[in-house]
């Protein structure tokens, strides 16, 4: 495997991964809380880190990957009662609802996906040795953390106690000594799901799911530990505190990841501003590869620029400027490759021998791009030129070695599917990615397709008489539907211009 580096938000700076296993990397990501759809951010992220893992296996390692679920929370509790529905199954829909989107990104299934209900028992162990140690206390079946016992708290985040006291004071709870001890239990209330422990019947907080699912799944000490920056604070120094807290000081994560936020127009995205874009929403208008390929253009540590136009609210009408524009230069990616197919298709096997040198950069420019904290956008270039010189192959590759030309070509179309993979763009045939897309943009521009069946139809009868002028007639009919037409030699296909 290759060595990489990463940047760790534990040590602030870029560090060289030391794994505690030769040639593994494990690696846990705070998931989803299953209440709602999925939106834009909750892709985002995940896709960051689906990202990552898949750059760790192209570099060979073997990664576990571990996500979370958490299926019981204050937030799923208050959906149900609103929807007259069962939290569980509330939960549970929500949950395959997410994967499902998911998968639309190319977001893997995590090796383990743990959650919150099938790890009672775990969660009651970590709270019980916190109790032991002296850094947690049981208030009339409630148990919080004593943030002031844990001595490196804030480190993460970069904040001492008395900034955390004077953040904390507007939600005293009078039990609390501190205003910043958080929950590790709470006490059953009525019609809430609850489950028995020493403290009496209750549910886990938040926070303490995370630091039993890494200890089960990964053990006390694990490689990398992920998530979004807006976690830093309160949850992964939460984290940091329960597990070395129970564990010891030198258990836990050994790195940290912090994915960055997605800004509207530079604005946070925030339910209060409407532009909480739901992963349906997106699939639907833009297919769900442009928003990988939008995500992978951009280095997951730094802030991404999303711009959106909101033409009308009723109908709800977005314009997802930035999303057509990747999914425009994805489907040019997919069309370099079906021409390279259907290329290598017509001659058979070119056999070994040599390519031309610069077809040989671009799996060891990924290589050395991705080893470098995860340069996604480096390696997007490197594809970039690939798909460039294969173009070129194609146009105009006629002076060169027959066989070479073959060759090269061919190379430059398993490296860039492998290359692509990586990063998760370029898992779909061209073909149905193309048809896909035109079944999209036809929707979207309410293209007539039968009519476009028949002006193309009339054209081959209009060309096969000679009638050339009526046939550029109806070529120029075409276009101005929107639609432009391309002449093989299996006759006239068609697809729908940006
Ligand atoms: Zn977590």
């Amino acid at each position: 495997m290759i060595p990489f580096r990463l940047y760790d938000s534990w040590r602030h700076s870029k560090v060289v991964f030391e794994p505690l296993v030769p040639g593994h990397v494990g690696m846990y990501v705070c998931g989803p809380t299953t209440y709602a759809p999925a939106h834009i951010g909750h892709a985002y992220s995940a896709i960051a880190f689906d990202t990552v893992r898949r750059c760790l296996e192209f570099l060979g390692w073997q990664v576990k990957y571990v996500r979370n679920v958490t299926d019981i929370d204050d937030k799923i509790i208050n959906r149900a009662n609103e929807l007259g529905e069962d939290p569980f199954a509330l939960s549970a829909r929500f949950t395959a609802e997410y994967n499902r989107d998911m998968a639309r990104f190319g977001v893997h299934p995590p090796s383990v996906e743990p959650k919150v209900t099938e790890h009672i028992s775990q969660i009651i162990g970590v709270i019980s040795k916190l109790i032991a140690n002296g850094l947690a206390y049981d208030v009339d079946g409630d148990v919080f953390y004593e943030v002031s016992k844990f001595a490196t708290y804030g480190k993460l985040s970069g904040q001492t106690l008395d900034d955390l006291q004077e953040g904390a004071r507007i939600s005293v709870d009078e039990r609390k000594r501190a205003a910043p001890d958080f929950a590790l239990w709470k006490s059953a209330k009525p019609g809430e799901p609850s489950w028995e422990s020493p403290w009496g019947k209750g549910r886990p907080g938040w926070h303490i799911e995370c630091s039993a699912m890494t200890v089960t799944h990964l053990g006390e000490t694990f490689d990398i530990h992920a998530g979004g920056k807006d976690l830093i604070f309160p949850h992964h120094e939460n984290e940091i505190a329960q597990s070395q807290g129970a564990d010891g000081p030198d258990t836990f994560a050994h790195y940290w990841m912090h994915n960055g936020f997605l800004n509207f127009e530079g604005v946070k995205m925030s339910k209060s501003l409407g532009n909480v874009f739901n992963c349906e929403q997106i699939a639907e208008a833009v297919g769900g590869e442009a928003l990988r390929f939008f995500c992978v253009s951009h280095h997951y540590r730094s802030p991404v620029d999303f711009e959106v136009q909101v033409v009308s609210q009723a109908p709800p009408v977005v314009q997802f400027h930035s999303l057509e524009a990747a999914d425009r230069s994805l489907a040019k990616f997919y069309e370099t490759l079906q021409r390279i197919d259907a290329f290598i298709a017509q001659g058979g096997d070119a056999g070994e021998g040599a390519v031309l040198p610069e077809a040989e950069k671009l799996v060891p420019d990924a290589h050395a791009a991705l080893a470098d904290d995860f340069n996604t956008p480096v390696t997007m270039a490197a594809l970039h030129a690939a798909a460039q010189l294969a173009n070129r192959l194609l146009d105009e590759g006629k002076g060169l070695d027959k066989q070479v030309r073959r060759r090269t070509l061919a190379r430059l179309g398993k490296d860039l599917r492998t290359v692509g993979g990586a990063i998760g763009i370029f898992e779909s045939s061209p073909a149905a990615y193309l048809a896909e897309r035109r079944a999209r943009l036809v929707k979207l521009k309410s293209i007539d397709v039968a009519l476009v069946a028949s002006k193309i139809a009339e054209r081959t009868a209009a060309r096969g008489a000679k009638d050339w002028k009526r046939g550029d007639e109806l070529r120029a009919e075409l276009a101005a539907l929107g639609v432009a037409l391309h002449d093989g030699t299996g006759g006239t296909d068609w697809s729908v211009q940006d």
